[in-house]
């Protein structure tokens, strides 16, 4: 058959492997899964309330348009309605951005160690990929921008990144903005900005209204705990917004995702809990990684990247025999550090124990090794 030739060089999305799965497997009763960066608290009451007293009609299409959750987010960003786009996620959301944008003869600038979406979905239109080695688990702004030539049709950045946890200070991203050329769309990626508590992490709503190559991407799936409903936004100008939304499909956000997301912006108590709850998380786990000398990059997000100076693929086989499920670096380029999703204190101290006892059992092969 005739394959465009960018699928035949593709696999699959590589899903964690399910509590199940590893229950049987090992033979746990407990498993305890801090691999997908889910929120651990769940889910607002009020969203699980609103899911039962649900009373819509199944044979009934959404609504192709997201009305009352476009007045809602709109409400909620301080941005017009007309400024906003909803996915199937924000995975959806990176897919339109690629159709409308990216394709053979085209090139997209990314940092290498980031979220996977944005290489995958370039590769399928075709776009050459130009990857920025990171900074020490950091974008590399400087890099970035000569990678950027006349053929580039997007710039991906994400922050606080995928899997380091390190974010870009206002400061920086406003000079990197202020040097993209303008005809260069620009996503910012900002799927755990909710968590983030560093001063100079920057409040970008507005800046679509300054910068017109701008999209910035917001998700329901981390925070507000909805992984499951797939609801993303998207903040641009008008014009991108007009523009990308023919290759977003009619009906992406289905009518009980559309309602319960609106529950979940309202309560807004819930997100400042689980922020605290996470910054508690993130102290515990400095504080152990201190202790046990194991270096680590300081996160905004609501997971840690912890490096072990020996194959992370073991250290996270470790945990998995004991019914801890992280997430192994090598995917991401990272061989030897394991991204590891906040929990709650309970789960973090189960995961710390974990570690604890991966330090002591198994020795450490000598840096020469390395
Ligand atoms: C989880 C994640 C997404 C995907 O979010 P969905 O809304 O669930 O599709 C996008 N970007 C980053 C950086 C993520 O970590």
């Amino acid at each position: 058959m005739k394959w465009n030739e960018a699928v035949l060089s593709l696999k699959s999305y590589q899903p964690g492997k399910s509590t199940d799965e590893v229950k049987k497997l090992y033979g746990l009763e407990k498993i305890t899964k801090l691999a997908s960066n889910e929120n651990p608290f769940g889910c607002s009451e009020k969203v699980r309330d609103a899911v039962k007293g649900s009373t819509h009609s199944f044979a009934i299409y959404p609504d192709g348009y997201a009305t009352m959750l476009r007045e809602a987010v709109a409400k909620h960003t301080g941005v017009k309605q007309t400024q906003l786009i909803f996915g199937n996620g924000s995975d959806e959301n990176i897919q339109i951005i690629s159709r409308s944008l990216l394709g053979a003869g085209k090139n997209t600038v990314m940092a290498t160690g980031t979220f996977s979406q944005y290489r995958h979905n370039a590769t399928l239109e075709g776009a050459e990929v130009r990857e920025v080695p990171h900074l020490d688990g950091a974008h590399d702004l400087g890099g970035m921008l000569k990678a950027i030539d006349e053929k580039t049709a997007v710039v991906w950045l994400c922050t606080p990144n995928n899997p380091t946890g390190k974010y870009i200070p206002e400061k920086d991203l406003l000079s990197f903005m202020e040097k993209v050329p303008e005809d260069v769309l620009i996503v910012l990626d900002e799927a755990y900005c909710e968590y983030a508590t560093a001063e100079d992490y920057p409040r970008t709503n507005q800046w679509i209204n300054t910068f017109k190559n701008l999209i910035i991407l917001r998700t329901f799936s981390k925070i507000y705990g909805l992984a499951s409903f797939r609801v993303g936004y998207g903040l641009a100008d008008e014009d991108i917004i007009q523009k990308l939304d023919p290759s977003r499909e009619p009906f992406n956000v289905n009518t009980l995702a559309q309602n319960i997301a609106i529950v979940a912006l309202e309560d807004q108590a819930f997100i400042e809990k689980c922020k605290d709850e996470n910054q508690k998380g993130l102290k515990r786990y400095y504080e152990f990684c201190d202790m046990e000398n194991l270096a680590y990059y300081p996160s905004q997000g609501n997971f840690i990247f912890i490096h072990f100076k020996q194959d992370a693929d073991v250290v996270f086989q470790y945990l998995l025999e004991r019914g801890y499920i992280a997430r192994s670096g090598k995917a991401f380029g990272f061989p030897t550090s394991l991204r590891v999703t906040i929990g709650s204190t309970e789960e973090n101290e189960g995961m710390i124990n974990a570690i604890n006892a991966f330090l002591n059992e198994v020795e450490a092969p000598s840096d020469s090794l390395l």
